[in-house]
C-alpha cells in the first residue's frame, strides 16, 4: 500500500488531502485544499496563495490516476466545487447530504452534488458504507461529530486494509475528543494513522479539556493497537507551539515503537507552517 499525502497543514495549507494506492485500486481522499482567511487579523500572504496553488496541482495531477475520489464533509479544505471535473469517470463516494449533517453543510452538499452530478461513474454516499476491489477494502464509518460536538456538522472516517496493511484517515475530528471517534479508531485496527489533532490554537473555541481527552485517546490508540505509524496534521498543526502540546504522543510513541510524524515528514518533505507563521510572512514580531 502506497499513501502518499498531496497537501496539508505541514506542507502550508489546509488539507488533509491523500492518494492511497494498492495493486487493486487507488483512493483519493479529500481533494482540496484552502487558506484560513484569517489569521492574526491578516488574510492570507502571498506566499501561501502560492503554496495553495501547486498543492492544488498536485492534487489534480494525483486524481488522474485514481479510481475513486472520496469527500469526509463539506467544508471547503475537504471538498472543492470549483473544479468538479476531476470526478470524471471516477466513482465517488461523499458523505451524505441530507443525514447527520449540519444546516450549512447540508446546503453546501447539495450545490456540490449539482455542481459534479454529470462527471462521476457512479456515486455513493460514504457513511457507514462499504466496497471491496479485488483484495483491498474500503470503508467508511458512520457520521461522527466534527469535533467535541456536532455543531460542526458530522464527518464520515475512511479505512483502506490491503493484506497487513489498513491505513485509516480521520478528517476533521478535531482531536479525537469523543468516544465514539475512540471506539470506532480501536475496532479499525489501522496500522497507519493519519489525525487532524486537536484545535489547540483556538483555545476560546476548543476548550482545553477536549485538548487532554484527545491526547488520552492517542495514547490508549499507540498503547492498544497495532498502530505503527501516526501522523499528525492539519488542525494541530496551526499551532505554532504544536510539539510542546503533543509530547505526552511523541512519548507514547518512543513508549510503543511508533512514528510519530507529520504529512510533510511522512513525504520526506521538511514542515511548512505558512498560517500559523502568517505574522511572521508579513514582517510582524510573532504574537504569543
Ligand atoms: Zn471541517
Ligand atoms: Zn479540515
Amino acid at each position: 500500500m502506497k499513501i502518499t499525502p498531496l497537501a496539508a497543514d505541514s506542507f502550508g495549507a489546509r488539507s488533509m488531502a491523500t492518494i492511497v494506492e494498492t495493486p487493486d485500486v487507488s483512493v483519493l481522499i479529500d481533494p482540496s485544499v484552502r487558506l484560513g482567511p484569517f489569521r492574526y487579523d491578516l488574510r492570507p500572504h502571498p506566499t501561501e496563495k502560492a503554496r495553495q496553488k501547486e498543492l492544488w496541482q498536485a492534487i489534480r495531477t494525483a486524481s488522474k490516476d485514481a479510481d475513486v475520489l472520496t469527500v469526509s464533509h463539506y467544508h471547503y479544505d475537504h471538498h472543492n466545487p470549483d473544479v468538479p471535473s476531476i470526478f470524471r469517470g471516477k466513482i465517488a463516494f461523499l458523505k451524505d447530504g441530507k443525514f447527520h449533517i449540519n444546516r450549512s453543510q447540508r446546503q453546501r452538499a447539495g450545490a456540490f452534488v449539482r455542481a459534479i452530478k454529470k462527471y462521476p461513474k457512479e456515486m455513493q454516499a460514504a457513511d457507514g458504507n462499504q466496497m471491496d476491489f479485488g483484495g483491498t477494502e474500503l470503508l467508511f464509518s458512520p457520521a461522527l461529530p466534527h469535533g467535541y460536538d456536532d455543531q460542526l456538522g458530522y464527518v464520515v472516517m475512511t479505512r483502506i486494509a490491503h493484506g497487513d496493511e489498513v491505513f485509516v484517515h480521520t478528517a476533521d475530528v478535531l482531536g479525537p475528543p469523543l468516544k465514539e471517534h475512540l471506539s470506532f479508531l480501536i475496532d479499525a485496527q489501522p496500522t497507519i494513522l493519519y489525525v487532524d489533532g486537536p484545535m489547540t490554537h483556538m483555545p476560546d473555541n476548543y476548550p482545553e479539556e477536549h485538548t487532554k481527552r484527545s491526547l488520552s485517546h492517542l495514547q490508549r490508540i499507540l498503547r492498544t493497537t497495532n498502530v505503527r505509524t501516526l501522523i499528525l496534521d492539519h488542525h494541530i498543526l496551526r499551532d505554532r507551539g504544536w510539539r510542546a502540546r503533543m509530547e505526552p504522543v511523541f512519548q507514547a510513541g518512543k513508549e510503543h515503537d511508533v512514528a510519530v510524524l507529520t504529512a510533510a515528514e511522512f513525504a520526506g518533505q521538511p514542515i511548512s507552517q505558512l498560517e500559523a507563521n502568517r505574522d511572521v510572512l508579513y514582517g510582524f514580531e510573532p504574537r504569543p
